[in-house]
């Protein structure tokens, strides 16, 4: 299901941009999937089963690059579909990798903290001979980490009898991870962000925020320290709201506190649909996916949307945006950020030698411009939206790649 959706957006991307047939026809299918199976011993000392997954989706560009997820809900189609978007999102800042993604179908928060070590080394040992760092780069998704990461590394180095940590991304400081890799996507947002300002011309002063993770919670700091009103932001119970703007250290510390934003002192507690609707100049969905839908589209009245969430827009209200003129900055372009500081990590772990956060942020802060920029003038060739720009800048990157290996 998921697979099919990213195939309809391939196609009309195909169709936009004359991709040549044979091409499209390759780039429908993903170019490996390992299925894995693997018995893990239980701390009670039985031993359970768990299901794998490596999709490589396309390598005419580089190795493959793209997270590892652990959810009960992992399967087939999801990691083929994530692989795919893999491939786009790499291509869209132009990365020099294909795309590929990795998971098991297990519930980690049942598992105790030497069976989630146990099953991470066993799926590792499964897919030893897909990956390395110039075949296939794992990196964190959802409920894996930086010590999770540790945990598989290890294992492959263990494998292979050499140090080849450029093998998996995400990695602890200590064993070759990058400086400036935990704030990584809220800052690749931030530099876009900023650049659709300036290019559309937008006074982007008041800002709200869905979701205050990782990404939205960086985010918020960000352009808290940057002389932004941030007005709202939420989790999953709600949201809060104050037009004046948010004292954003002391709401995380509140957040920190009672495991929630809302009853913020002098703010006025809204919910998660309102926050999406609040006249603001930009909205950023950060927190989970298909939440600005046919329903609500027509409500929106920020001027600029930032996606820093994965698919938070579905194709229903991305039609009804784009006729409002609501401009929306992709999600394979806003929140590529983490992937860009992960090739970060790799180049650095290949030559040895380390950069400091100012000299990752500074890069970062290249790729994303020149990113948008090539999306921007995409999308105004085509007279299309910025997503229909960055999907043709992707797959006409790849197609080059194919046409240069296999064409005449
Ligand atoms: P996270 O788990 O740290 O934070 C998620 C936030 O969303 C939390 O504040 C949570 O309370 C909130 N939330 C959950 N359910 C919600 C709901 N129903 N309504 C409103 N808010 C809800 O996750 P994260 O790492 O910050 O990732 C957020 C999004 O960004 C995801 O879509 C993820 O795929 C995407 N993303 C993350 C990265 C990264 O580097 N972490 C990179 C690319 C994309």
């Amino acid at each position: 299901m998921v697979f099919e959706q990213g195939i309809k957006r391939l196609e009309h991307t195909a169709e936009k941009i004359g991709l040549e047939d044979w091409i499209l026809e390759a780039l429908k299918r993903p170019k490996r999937v390992v299925k894995v199976s693997f018995p893990v011993k239980m701390d009670d000392g039985t031993i359970r089963t768990f299901t794998g997954y490596r999709v490589l989706y396309n390598d005419a560009r580089g190795p493959g690059k793209g997270g590892i997820r652990y959810h009960p809900n992992v399967n087939e189609d999801e990691v083929t579909a994530l692989a795919f978007w893999m491939t786009i999102k790499n291509a869209v800042v132009d990365l020099p990798y294909g795309g590929a993604k990795g998971g098991i179908t297990v519930n980690p928060k049942e598992l105790s903290p030497t069976e989630l070590e146990r099953l991470s080394r066993a799926y590792i040992r499964a897919i030893a001979d897909v990956i390395g760092d110039e075949r296939d780069i794992p990196a964190p998704d959802v409920y894996t980490n930086p010590k999770v990461m540790a945990w598989m590394v290890d294992e492959y180095e263990t494998i292979v009898r050499k140090h080849e940590n450029g093998v998996i991304t995400g990695k602890p400081l200590s064993i070759g991870g990058s400086k400036g890799r935990f704030m990584a996507t809220s800052w690749g947002g931030f530099f876009v962000m900023e650049e659709a300002l300036k290019t559309y011309g937008i006074d982007g002063k008041t800002v709200a925020i869905q979701g205050i993770g990782n990404v939205g919670g960086g985010l918020a700091k960000i352009l808290h320290e940057k002389g932004y009103k941030v007005v709202a932001i939420s989790d999953s119970k709600g949201g809060i709201y104050n037009p004046e703007g948010l004292d954003i250290p002391a709401v995380l510390e509140h957040k920190r506190k009672t495991g929630r934003v809302s009853g913020f002192p002098g703010a006025k507690d809204i919910t998660n649909e309102e926050l999406l609707e609040l006249d603001v100049d930009v909205l950023v969905p950060a927190a989970i996916e298909n939440v600005i839908t046919r329903e609500n589209a027509d409500r929106i009245k920020a001027k600029l949307i930032i996606e820093l969430a994965n698919g938070p827009t579905t194709a229903e209200a991305d039609e009804i945006l784009k006729k409002k003129g609501v401009i929306v900055v992709p999600d394979v372009l806003a929140n590529a950020g983490g992937v860009t500081v992960s090739y970060f990590e790799w180049v650095q772990n290949r030559m040895g030698f380390y950069w400091t956060e100012e000299e990752v942020l500074e890069r970062l802060k290249d790729k994303m411009v020149s990113a948008f920029k090539d999306v921007h003038r995409k999308a105004e060739e085509l007279k299309d939206d910025l997503r229909t720009g960055a999907y043709a800048v992707a797959v006409e990157r790849v197609a080059e790649a194919m046409m240069a290996r296999y064409g005449h």
